[in-house]
This record gives structure tokens, C-alpha cells and sequence, in this order.
């Protein structure tokens, strides 16, 4: 029997169906796209922000190459990024993007999100509960890029992907490689990607708005030495004078 139909020949609610989006491999720009439209309705379709507090105006999902080598993590969006519904666009984004330059690559060229899609209030530090609540998105995010490496910024970012409750000072400079299991995701027609399973190196750094707040040479160098990792693991040419 055809498996979109029920036993009356009925066409049987989407829901139901198996999966019709492509299965994305490695560089399959349009399939990854589609995949991310189709997880983004899925968000705003179950609302996870609606059992936290939040104060925004817009989902702020993610943006970039949907088939980027490199990816960004923070946290939430801030003021900036609710008004304009784009991820790291304010001071913060703006240190970011000279980052990027830095190890030699472009905005458009990575993928950039954060744990929490919608902005909370007071740009108030994460919970737990929400990051939890929130992550089977990021992790289908992570598993439809299928990045070669990714940078979380700051410690929400970092204990939510690497499952720890380490601090900053111990997880940043160093990869962790992570395994990003299907059954963690959300979407039904992403658990198929990746049956070998997926392990992801993840280097953890200071958060940029950290760096602004304490912009010292020794802060810069730390950070600048965590990319500098991942620049010469993805075999980038870096433009060390962007990061002075
Ligand atoms: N800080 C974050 O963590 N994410 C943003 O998008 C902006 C600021």
C-alpha cells in the first residue's frame, strides 16, 4: 500500500508521511536549505521560548552558508539582533565578523546561531532549562551544516554543546570532539543524515561581549590563539593584521 495514503486511500496529514526532503551530503547547498526552512517552521511551530520568559519581537534562527566548514554558537540574541531578526549584528556581532576576516574567511562563508533563538529579557544569561529546551534545534541546525569544526563563543554556548558544566577557563583552546546523535535532534527527515554517526570538533572561546568588557592584549591573544587552532585546522590562510 502506498505509504502516504491510509488503508480508504485517503491522503493521510503531513505529518504522518515519510520525510520528502533530500538528504543532504557534504556541500549539497539546496537540500541543506530546504532542510533548514523546514526545521525553522518547526521551531516557530512548537515555540519552545513559550514555556520561558522571553521579551523578543523576532526569532533570530541563524544565518550563512547552509553548507559552511566553520560554525558560531553564542548564546541568545540581544537588542540588536531581536530588531533585526539576524544572529550577532550588534557590537558584539561586529567583533565577530572582524574575527572571521581574521582567520581568513568571509560572514557569508560560515553559519552563525545561537542556543536561545529569541532574545531574553534584559539579555539575561540562559538557564539550563531553556538551553535544554532549545538544543534538538541547534543539534539538527549543527547536523544539516555538518560543519567541519565549530566555535562555541562563551560558557552557555559551550556547556550546552559539550554537555558539561566545566568553566570557561578550562574548555577554551582546546578541541572537544562531540558527538551529535540523531535521536538528540528534532525533525524526522534530518535522523537519517549521518547514519555512520557524527562527531564534530569544537573549539570553546571567550564570547566577543566578553572581549569588549575586558579588552586586554592577554584576552585578545587568548582568543585569537583558540582560532588560530581552528584556522589551521580547516587549512585557512589567516589575515593575522585583522585581529590586531
Ligand atoms: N550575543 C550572542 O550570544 N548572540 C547574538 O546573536 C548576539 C550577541
Amino acid at each position: 500500500m502506498d505509504a502516504s495514503k491510509d488503508a480508504g486511500g485517503e491522503a493521510k496529514p503531513f505529518a504522518d508521511r515519510p520525510a520528502a526532503e533530500p538528504v543532504p551530503v557534504r556541500g549539497d547547498r539546496e537540500a541543506a536549505t530546504k532542510l533548514l526552512v523546514a526545521l525553522r517552521a518547526r521551531y516557530e511551530a512548537d515555540a519552545p521560548h513559550q514555556h520561558f520568559v522571553t521579551d523578543h519581537h523576532s526569532i533570530v534562527f541563524g544565518e550563512g552558508d547552509p553548507c559552511a566548514r566553520l560554525m558560531f554558537i553564542g548564546e541568545a540574541p540581544g537588542a540588536e539582533e531581536d530588531k533585526t531578526g539576524r544572529p550577532f549584528v550588534g557590537k558584539a556581532g561586529q567583533l565577530l565578523d572582524k574575527m572571521i576576516v581574521a582567520m581568513g574567511l568571509r560572514r557569508d562563508e560560515v553559519y552563525i546561531c545561537n542556543v536561545l533563538k529569541t532574545r531574553p529579557p534584559g539579555n539575561a544569561t540562559p538557564t539550563g532549562r531553556e538551553a535544554e529546551l532549545c538544543k534538538p534545534y541547534l543539534i539538527d541546525q549543527i547536523r544539516i551544516v555538518n560543519p567541519e569544526a565549530i566555535v562555541t563563543l562563551g560558557l552557555p554556548a559551550s556547556k550546552t554543546v559539550l554537555a558539561t558544566e566545566a568553566t570557561m577557563g578550562s574548555l577554551r583552546g582546546k578541541f572537544a570532539k562531540v558527538k551529535f546523535p540523531a535521536e538528540k535532534g528534532i525533525l524526522k527527515s534530518v535522523q537519517s543524515l549521518h547514519s555512520e554517526g557524527l562527531e564534530i570538533p569544537v573549539m570553546p572561546t571567550y564570547h566577543p561581549a566578553y572581549l569588549l568588557r575586558d579588552y586586554t592584549p592577554e584576552n585578545r591573544k587568548k582568543v585569537w590563539s583558540d582560532l588560530l587552532q581552528v584556522v589551521k585546522l580547516l587549512g585557512l590562510t589567516p589575515k593575522a593584521s585583522a585581529a590586531e
